[in-house]
């Protein structure tokens, strides 16, 4: 499972303001604009982009501001049903926006309101029965049809629905779109092969397909030359790239390594690893090659042998820790970060220890913890989802105060330690510099303007569970 719904992106960092003046552009802006709002993890992030990429070719701008959008597009993550909650929860407040600006203004002039991903896929037509004033549904396999449905919409005043395509959303010709990005995703394989009991990833983004290796390559070399200095591979399960490609030679390793060889990239990371298909040969090459940052992302989900089978993940538990001293032991000073959901249906109380025990044992960086929450069609969704709230919501904490010690203490490791930051733009409160080192730490610290987008070297002060302070080194 990727880090599903840790994001919220939008043109707007801090919400949409959805007022009941909204309003689409004036007719003295002849540009037509288009407002994309993102739910779900960097999966979605990049679809995004592709189809930010695919308006700007038909002429519209991206605006930051919905109250000017000729087109607004929710793109959501299903993996959670919280992400789902969010993405209904802001599309019916335009309800009665959309209602004015039906009554008053030209069709052809009122916004059209659009769910597009993962979401759209999983509910499909049952959205318009939900959100009636939503004008579109486009799933992940037909995001290369937006601009066409868009003009249709125009044209005829009907509802479309495209849920059926097989197209994926690779994002050729979408570097250009993406212009002085410092970092940026690239997707390496869509889909999951993997069933996992309880995710609906398989079901909504359908069977494994890798891309190419020479379009990965060709997008990552455009987005290089227009000023992009750190990608970040994705995909469900990066280790099992290739396989359906059958092609001699090709694996997830071999292509990382070619991607690093890319004149003018300074650093590549990659997510999400899956334990049953990393292998010690990944390990050496982050070892040997320095472009690679040191950061494995590799989610546990259970430290219960019995829970493990029942979420169908194909590990032991001893094998994952074989995984992980492999990497700790060749990989010197890289982080581990992983994700584990509380609460899966049978979860008894000595499951529970075993997945505290593990944590505890493994001393991850960082954890994503998540309280099952059963999701249809995944098959987990047919057992009892026995373990109340209260209990998951009473282990969700134990493990998050758990892993709030262990991280700052993994981080104190880094005090009086030198690190390289890539400085990435303004901490919160826009006093300082924030950027991330090799090992993915947030780091922050006083500095100049100036260096944005540079490789300095700081010197760690003082650390939280979650940030290195730090001071410019010499
Ligand atoms: S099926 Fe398993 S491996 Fe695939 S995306 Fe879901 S959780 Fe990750």
């Amino acid at each position: 499972m990727n880090k599903h719904e840790k994001h919220e992106s939008g043109c707007k960092k801090h919400g949409v303001n959805l007022s009941s003046k909204h309003l689409p552009h004036s007719s003295a802006d002849m540009i037509p604009k288009c407002f994309i709002k993102t739910f779900g993890c960097q999966m979605n992030e990049y679809d995004s982009e592709l189809v930010k990429g695919l308006f700007e070719e038909e002429g519209y701008a991206c605006t930051q501001d919905i109250n000017e959008a000729d087109v607004i597009l929710f793109n959501g993550c299903s993996v959670r049903e919280h992400a789902e909650a969010r993405v209904w929860g802001q599309v019916g407040v335009l309800k009665k926006s959309a209602a004015h600006s039906r009554q008053s203004i030209d069709r052809k002039t009122k916004p059209i309101i659009g769910i597009i991903g993962c979401i759209a896929q999983n509910h499909q037509d049952k959205i318009f029965k939900k959100l009636p004033h939503v004008d579109l549904v486009c799933g992940t396999g037909n995001l290369y049809d937006l601009p066409k449905m868009v003009r249709e919409i125009q044209k005829t005043g009907k509802k479309m629905l495209a849920v059926n395509g097989k197209q994926r959303p690779h994002a050729i010709g979408s570097a250009g779109t993406r212009k002085g990005r410092l970092k940026a995703f690239v997707t390496i394989v869509e889909g999951c092969d993997n069933y996992c009991s309880y995710c609906i990833v398989p079901y909504v983004r359908a069977r494994q397909i890798s891309r190419l290796p020479q379009d990965i390559l060709e997008e990552i070399k455009s987005l290089v030359e227009n000023g992009t200095k750190e990608i970040t591979l994705l995909g469900q399960n990066v280790n099992s790239y290739g396989v359906d490609l059958n092609a001699h030679g090709l694996s997830f390793v071999k292509l990382l390594s070619e991607a690093s060889k890319i004149n003018g990239l300074e650093r590549i990371r990659f997510m999400t690893s899956h334990p049953k298909d990393t292998v010690k040969e990944l390990f050496e090459l982050m070892a040997e090659n320095k472009k690679i940052c040191p950061h494995l992302h590799l989610p546990f989900q259970s430290g219960s042998e019995r829970i493990l089978k029942k979420m169908n993940r194909k590990y032991t538990i001893s094998q994952y820790i074989k995984v992980v001293d492999l990497y700790k032991r060749i990989v010197a000073g890289g982080s581990l970060t992983t994700d584990v959901i509380v609460g899966f249906p049978g979860e008894e109380e000595k499951d529970f220890k075993d997945t505290f025990n593990l944590m505890k044992e493994v001393a991850f960086d960082s954890a994503f913890v998540f309280k099952y929450c059963p999701r249809p069609p995944a098959v987990s969704s047919l057992l009892a989802d026995d373990v109340n709230i209260e209990t998951k919501k009473e282990r969700n904490q134990l493990l998050l105060s758990l892993q709030k010690k262990i991280s700052l203490n993994k981080n104190r490791f880094y005090l009086e330690r030198e690190a390289e930051v890539l400085v990435e733009g303004h901490d919160k409160m826009k006093k300082k510099l924030r950027g991330r080192t090799r090992a993915n730490k947030i780091a922050v610290f006083e500095g100049q303007d100036k260096l944005i987008g540079k490789k300095v070297k700081v010197k760690i002060k003082d650390v939280t569970e979650s940030t290195l302070i730090a001071g410019l080194g010499k």
